[in-house]
């Protein structure tokens, strides 16, 4: 939408050229397609120029060929379409037998997976049925001399990070962190599709509830958050942040330690093993700034700290910084807002 018009795509020079082309899944859910999806066709269309490839979405669905436009509205070149049985809602024995038969079939070169709960696993399990290797969690990727994928990810609980090359393997799997990266602007266009068929999949798992938790995260789209950390003292002084937030239009993020002790839902937990979030403004309260906190508010346009401590770990992360107590100052700024 509009976000993604504002940072129109600046086509790389390529550094190698490679035959085969890189995929993307499209992760979808009763006929809609998963916007984590997107950012990954963004991430993965820069891959595909750098090595001077073709750019391909690969979907396995029932009846979800209208997944396809979108794909090409979003950057891919080339659509690959699996149809099968029973595979409307996603089934992980189906849905690895499908999109083995189609690795197999048409060899890319590597395979893109959005950081959804279902894309992650069918991610782990398909690598596992075709022999390659999977690189998980990558928030950043880049092409060597040789046209290898080198894709970025955080270790030892984001306190560093390690990029990976696969020599041997193929496909390279990787799947990626949801939030880090943007999808392209919309486009008119559309490319090759390439059809297939698994005929009559068996499947060894009978689903019978099926949730979509996926879809629901304001907390990724938001513009404004106001986050909340230990400094909050108890669950019902949330009520502040929530004031707050209320005032500019926001929403209410939390640290681990807050969801963990269940004072609000842990799809409001920002961070590393929460969500990553890339608002215009974060307003932090009694956050500390661990690194676990901070690699997920890191996209966020400006970031404002109010904390007692001055040698608090947030000050060093932040555009302005408020030294004082929570239960002073942001009582005075609702009041204040509410003047203006
Ligand atoms: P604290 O570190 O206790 O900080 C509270 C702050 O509030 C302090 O700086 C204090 O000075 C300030 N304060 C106290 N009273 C007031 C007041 N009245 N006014 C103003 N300031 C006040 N954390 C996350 O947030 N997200 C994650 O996704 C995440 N994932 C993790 C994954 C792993 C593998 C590990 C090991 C840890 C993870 N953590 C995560 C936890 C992280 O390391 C920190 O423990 C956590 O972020 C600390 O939360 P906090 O800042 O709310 O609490």
């Amino acid at each position: 939408g509009m976000k993604a018009m504002e940072e129109a795509y600046q086509k790389p020079e390529p550094v190698t050229k490679v035959e085969d082309s890189i995929w993307v899944y499209i992760d979808h859910f009763d006929g809609e397609l998963n916007k984590t999806s997107l950012e990954i066709l963004g991430a993965a269309r820069r891959v595909a120029d750098l090595m001077s490839t073709k750019l391909g979405a690969i979907i396995i669905g029932t009846g979800d060929e209208n997944l396809i436009d979108e794909a090409f509205k979003y950057g891919a070149d080339e659509a690959y379409y699996c149809e099968t049985d029973n595979a409307k809602r996603y089934d992980n024995d189906i849905y690895t037998q499908a999109l083995g038969m189609m690795i197999n079939k048409y060899k890319p070169n590597s395979l893109f997976f959005p950081g959804t709960y279902n894309s992650r696993e069918l991610a782990a399990t398909t690598a596992i049925k075709v022999n390659t290797g999977l690189i998980a969690d990558c928030i950043i990727f880049d092409v060597d001399e040789k046209g290898q994928l080198q894709a970025t990810r955080p270790d030892f609980g984001g306190k560093e990070t390690s990029t990976i090359i696969c020599p041997n393997n193929k496909p390279v799997m990787v799947t990626t962190r949801a939030g880090v990266f943007s999808a392209l602007p919309e486009r008119d266009f559309k490319g090759k599709v390439i059809k297939d068929k698994l005929e009559k999949p068996v499947s060894r798992f009978k689903i019978t509830d099926y949730k979509n938790i996926e879809k629901t995260n304001a907390l990724a789209a938001a513009q404004v958050v106001v986050g909340v950390g230990r400094g909050i003292v108890n669950k019902d002084n949330i009520k502040l942040a929530e004031d707050l937030a209320k005032k500019i239009g926001g929403i209410v993020g939390v640290s681990k330690p807050l969801a963990d002790s269940d004072w609000y839902p842990k799809d409001r937990q920002v961070g590393q093993t929460g969500t990553t979030i890339k608002p215009n403004l974060y307003i932090a309260m009694g956050i500390s700034g661990a690194i676990q906190h901070l690699v997920g508010i890191q996209g966020s346009k400006r970031i404002i700290a109010i904390n007692s401590d001055p040698d608090a770990q947030i000050f060093e992360n932040c555009d302005y910084g408020v030294v004082g107590d929570i239960f002073q100052i942001v009582p005075e700024l609702i009041k204040k807002i509410g003047d203006l």
